[in-house]
Order: structure tokens, then C-alpha cells, then sequence
């Protein structure tokens, strides 16, 4: 990873320099539905059965034009396995030994190999930046379950620290649910000293999904130091009304990528399938047409989330 001998990172320095210049920074797209409709099994994120299939997802997304690749880590966190079992005590009683540490090293694997990726498709000196992503401690669609400020920036912190160690040039808080989690998480990341961006997960009528307007959600951050605040993880028409909504609320840079398909849990799979308006509903051409849309609103970093392909982003690199 390009790093000056005063430990700042070059890659960071170079989007940070393109926002600067009004320049569209591009995100890659959907990693975890992509690795799954590569038909790798969801189970540990694919990361330890498949890493190679991780890695390519990587590599795909840098040949075509990303300037940040996001880590396949959404929802890796240790509450995410501590929620199976009755505690501590019987995770180590029942559970298979190492358990508690899983998340950790999954998250270091998983930096790893969008490092590896980077390293491979010769992108150094072009700069690709590597977004260590965090999801909210518990489900993304359940705000109703976000544990309280101080008990989330202390977990928060935790992934903030491996991702850092691991070597993340930045983090990239993702699908978050609530203003105090989303704050909580911001703390954490520059507590670290390291760059942080935030997005939000939104309905219908530019809301987070527990009502709160996102207008308020971004002026919540205001005093964070948080670059870029971001809406994400919902259908393509609720992101372009969301996005309309933080453009008003906010000066400095904003963003969005949105999903397309639909969710068919409890394995994240996205309409692969012919019963529901799968990722073929939303073709690349038709993406880069709300791609340009959010341009237009404001968006200075555009990307995809669930669903979305290498060919969408290849496509909006094309055409933005
Ligand atoms: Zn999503």
C-alpha cells in the first residue's frame, strides 16, 4: 500500500484531492451478492473456503475503474456470533474453540485479500483506496435493535482497530440505521485517526429507516469530522430522493449507491432468480441513467451497492 514515510496515506490523499477538484470518485459495487452469484456459499463471508473468489470480485471491480474498493466485511462483527449463543461462557462451551476471535481474524482476511487484490492489478500507483466497511452492530434493517452510544462506540472501536492494523486507508461506516450509532461509529473511526466516511441506509421519503430524516442525520455529523456522508442499500428511486434531501442539508461532499434486485434473507442472495425483478431489472445502462441523475443532485462519489456487477461499474466509469 502507498504510504509516505510520515505514515499518510497517498491513497486517501489522492481521493480526497479528487472531491477537492469536483471530480466523481467511483465505488466499486455489490461484494458479498457478488460473491454470491459467483455461487460461493455465504458461510463465513466466503472468506475462508473461497478467498480467491473474494480476491477476483476485487480485482474485477479495479479493472473496471474504481477508486475505492469497499471490504468484504458487512456485518462481520463479534456480535454477530456472540448473538447465536446465551453468552461468553457458553459460546466457549458449546462453540468450536477460536470462536470469539472469528470475527477479528475474518476482518483482518478480509482487508488482506483487498489489499492483495490492489496489489495484484498493479493499481498502487494509481491510488485505489481500500474502505474498510462496518455495518451496524446488529441487523441493518433494525434500528429498533441498535445498542446504546457508549456500548456501540466501544464495539465499533474494536473493528476500527483491526481494520486499521490490517491496513484500511479508510473507514467506511455502511447501512447505518440511527443518527446515535452512525455517530457512535464516526467517533470511533477518528478516535483512530483514521478518515471516515457514513452512509445511510434509507426508505421511502428520504428517512432512515426509524423515521429520522436524513437531512438530520447528516447535520448530526456535522462536527465529526466525517468526509463524505452517503445513502445506500435501497432501491434506486428512494437513494435519488434521499440524495435530493442531503444536497439540501449538506455543503461538503456527499454520496450514494443504491441496490438493485431483491433481498431474499437470511443469506443476503439479491434476486438472482426469475420470480423476482433480479439485478437483470436494473442493467448497467439503466443504472448509469440514475448515476448521472445523482450527479447532477450533487453526488460526488457514486457507486453500487447490493446486486450491482463490475459491469455497472464499468459502465458508470464509462459514462460519468
Ligand atoms: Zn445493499
Amino acid at each position: 500500500m502507498p504510504r509516505r514515510r510520515d505514515g499518510a496515506d497517498v491513497s486517501y490523499e489522492r481521493i480526497k484531492e479528487k472531491l477537492a477538484r469536483d471530480e466523481t470518485v467511483l465505488l466499486d459495487g455489490g461484494i458479498g451478492t457478488e460473491v454470491l452469484r459467483r455461487g460461493v456459499y455465504w458461510r463465513c463471508h466466503g472468506l475462508e473456503q473461497h478467498p480467491e473468489a473474494v480476491r477476483q470480485v476485487h480485482l474485477d471491480y479495479l479493472a473496471a475503474g474504481a477508486d475505492v474498493i469497499k471490504t468484504n466485511t458487512f456485518q462481520l462483527n463479534r456480535r454477530a456470533y456472540s448473538n447465536l449463543f446465551h453468552g461468553l461462557e457458553h459460546m466457549r462451551r458449546i462453540g468450536p474453540p477460536g470462536l470469539e476471535h472469528k470475527a477479528a481474524k475474518l476482518t483482518r482476511q478480509a482487508v488482506e485479500l483487498a489489499r492483495q487484490a490492489r496489489h495484484e492489478a498493479g493499481t498502487d500507483s494509481n491510488g485505489a483506496a481500500i474502505a474498510g466497511v462496518i455495518s451496524p452492530l446488529e441487523h441493518s434493517f433494525r434500528p429498533d435493535l441498535a445498542p446504546p452510544p457508549d456500548v456501540a462506540e466501544r464495539e465499533h472501536r474494536e473493528t476500527v482497530e483491526e481494520m486499521k492494523a490490517a491496513g484500511v486507508d479508510f473507514i467506511l461506516f455502511e447501512s447505518m440505521n440511527t443518527v446515535q450509532e452512525a455517530r457512535a461509529g464516526a467517533a470511533a473511526a477518528r478516535a483512530a485517526g483514521l478518515p471516515v466516511w457514513v452512509s445511510f441506509v434509507v426508505r421511502e421519503s428520504a428517512q432512515l429507516l426509524g423515521g429520522e430524516p436524513i437531512a438530520d442525520a447528516a447535520k448530526a455529523l456535522d462536527a465529526l469530522g466525517v468526509d463524505v456522508v452517503l445513502v445506500n442499500c435501497a432501491p434506486v428511486e428512494d437513494i435519488t430522493a434521499a440524495l435530493s434531501a442531503l444536497a439540501k442539508a449538506r455543503s461538503s461532499p456527499i454520496g450514494a449507491y443504491a441496490h438493485i434486485g431483491r433481498y431474499d434473507p437470511p443469506s443476503w442472495k439479491f434476486g438472482f432468480y426469475p420470480r423476482f425483478s433480479g439485478t437483470d431489472a436494473v442493467p448497467p445502462a439503466k443504472y448509469l441513467e440514475a448515476a448521472r441523475e445523482w450527479k447532477d443532485l450533487g453526488a460526488s462519489v457514486i457507486g453500487g451497492c447490493c446486486g450491482t456487477t463490475p459491469e455497472h461499474i464499468r459502465e458508470l466509469r464509462r459514462g460519468l
